[in-house]
């Protein structure tokens, strides 16, 4: 037997002492809170510490099979393999804020630190890395930049003071802005008790201490505050309203750690609402007033037309008689001179004549429109067919004299003022004759449809025309009284006609419109409402 011994002491001593050193590396990595690893070139494992393990809830065989990728947050993967080749060309260490996916499924913040790793021939053989969770430190933070940031913008758009009160330390830091606001100008510490509570009015004083004190418990509030309050400045002594907003922010234990906000002044915004508060109650004790004055003066003015009305009843009565006598002697002084009147004369005759003649109409027209003015107490149901019918029999010779063409559609029975209606008719119908063309028969048409308007069911009764028609611009004006457009010569008339037709329909509770073309025609709209 040939043995050959060497000498393996060193060899041995240094695996001893690599094993010694490698197993107080793994137990000093597993023992720490930090994410341990070795990441092969070709995206796989070659070590993890068993915080990793414990961090991702899976084996050494399990993340030795799929590598890191899986366990990236997919909004971060690109940037992540990107900033490990950049450290790989650059030969430098990098460090990056990544989301990993943690035991429970969600993603957690981690910051990881990694340094590539070269063998002699200038190979990466190896990234080590390590990686800290910062998640619920990045959240914090994010509030409180999210909270700080708010504060700057809308600080810059409004003039805001700042407070921050950081109730572990017992501190509370006022920005300049804030202190003018409770008017104070030293820069010493500002003290809640003194500067703060001391700052409030007495009136404003408790309700505002209350509301934070109710702020810091979390199970009664979810930290937001807003309140508007007033401020007595400490040096200056001047009042000012204020409007404070913020938030309070807890440890796990629900204990209030934080209280951030701003305040700002509102002073002019709240005396502007105080002012236009006096104006509104004297405006509306003025208002008051003033519709008192209106119903006494609407009360007089009903009144008033009452009397006119009687007045123009009775004067257009009694004005009746003293006409009647003037074209009763005027006709009989004509036949006892008869024989020995001269043609001027005779035309002098004929001139009192018709303007007797008018006079008697337009006291007539007066008249009917004093009777209109005033309801019958009583409705009756009124059968509109039955009642053009009537207008038309007494318009017969007219009709027939122009050869006019009459079609009468259904109609219906409404409850409502029997000679009313017929009136308006006759003043319709008749003015339809009247103004015609004289080379072209006239055609009129008188038909009923049921509309809506504004919720409510109405007869819509079209009284329509081929004559000479008006200008639209006069839609309106015509159903004033005396209203004519129309030359006198041709047409006889005393514009009363159609202010009878419009009380008619007001009457029964209804509206009229017409629509008009000259040399066309026109169409008289009735709308009477379907129930009474
Ligand atoms: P009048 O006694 O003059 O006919 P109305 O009040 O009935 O008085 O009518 C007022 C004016 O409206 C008339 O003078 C006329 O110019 C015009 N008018 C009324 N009805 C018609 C119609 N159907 N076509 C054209 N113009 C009309």
């Amino acid at each position: 037997m040939l043995a050959v011994g060497h000498n393996v002491t060193k060899q041995v001593i240094t695996r001893k002492k690599l094993e010694e050193s490698e197993g107080r590396f793994r137990l000093l990595a597993d023992a720490s809170p930090i994410l341990i690893w070795m990441l092969k070139p070709d995206g796989s494992y070659g070590y993890v510490n068993k915080t990793t393990l414990q961090f991702l809830n899976i084996t050494q065989e399990q993340i030795a099979a799929t590598g890191w990728e899986p366990y990236q947050h997919p909004d971060d993967l690109a940037a992540a393999k990107e900033a490990l080749q950049k450290s790989i060309e650059a030969r430098q260490p990098y460090e990056m804020e990544h989301r990993m996916l943690y035991k429970d499924g969600t993603y957690r913040w981690v910051l990881s630190h990694a340094l590539p790793a070269f063998d002699a021939s200038g190979e990466v053989f190896a990234y080590i890395g390590s990686s800290i969770d910062i998640d619920e430190a990045k959240r914090n933070r994010q509030a409180l930049v999210t909270a700080l940031e708010q504060i700057r913008l809308s600080k810059e758009a409004a003039e805001l003071g700042t407070f921050d009160m950081d109730l572990e330390k017992g501190t509370m830091h006022w920005d300049d802005r804030c202190r003018t606001l409770f008017g104070i100008s030293h820069h010493n510490q500002v003290s809640y008790e003194k500067d703060f509570a001391g700052g409030l009015h007495p009136d404003d004083r408790d309700r505002v201490l209350k509301i934070i004190d109710r702020l810091f418990v979390k199970t009664i509030s979810n930290g937001d505050y807003d309140v508007e309050y007033r401020t007595v400045g400490a040096e200056d002594g001047v009042i000012r309203w204020v409007r404070a907003k913020g938030k309070v922010y807890f440890n796990e234990q629900d204990k209030p750690t934080r209280f951030i906000g701003s305040v700002i002044d509102i002073t002019d915004k709240a005396m502007a609402i105080q002012q236009i508060e006096k104006l509104v109650e004297e405006r509306t004790s003025e208002l008051a007033e003033a519709n008192e004055r209106l119903l006494q003066l609407n009360k007089e003015l009903k009144r008033s037309n009452a009397n006119l009305e009687e007045f123009a009843h009775a004067a257009s009565h009694d004005l009746k008689e003293p006409v009647r006598k003037i074209h009763f002697f005027t006709n009989r002084l004509r036949e006892q001179l008869a024989a020995r009147l001269n043609d001027t004369e005779e035309q002098s005759f004929n001139r009192i004549e018709n303007a007797t003649q008018r006079m008697g109409n337009l006291i007539d027209d007066l008249l009917l429109y004093s009777h209109v003015s005033q309801r019958p107490h009583e409705t009756e149901t009124v059968d509109l067919t039955e009642g053009v019918q009537r207008v038309l029999e007494d318009l017969d010779l007219d009709i027939e004299e122009k050869k006019a063409i009459i079609t009468l559609g259904n109609l219906p029975s409404i409850k409502g003022y029997r000679r009313q209606l017929q009136q308006m008719f006759q003043n319709l119908i008749s003015n339809a004759l009247k103004y015609s063309k004289v080379d072209e028969r006239p055609v009129i048409e008188i038909n009923t449809q049921e509309v809506q308007q504004s919720g409510k069911t109405y007869y819509l009764i079209s009284v329509k025309d081929n004559g000479i028609g008006f200008a639209p611009e006069y839609a309106q004006k015509i159903f004033q009284m005396f209203t004519r457009l129309h030359g006198k010569q041709e047409y006889s008339g005393t514009g009363v006609g159609l202010s009878i037709v419009k009380k008619v329909v007001e009457n029964h509770n209804g509206f009229i419109e017409v629509e008009s073309e000259p040399g066309i025609g026109s169409n008289f709209k009735v709308y009477l409402p379907k129930e009474q």
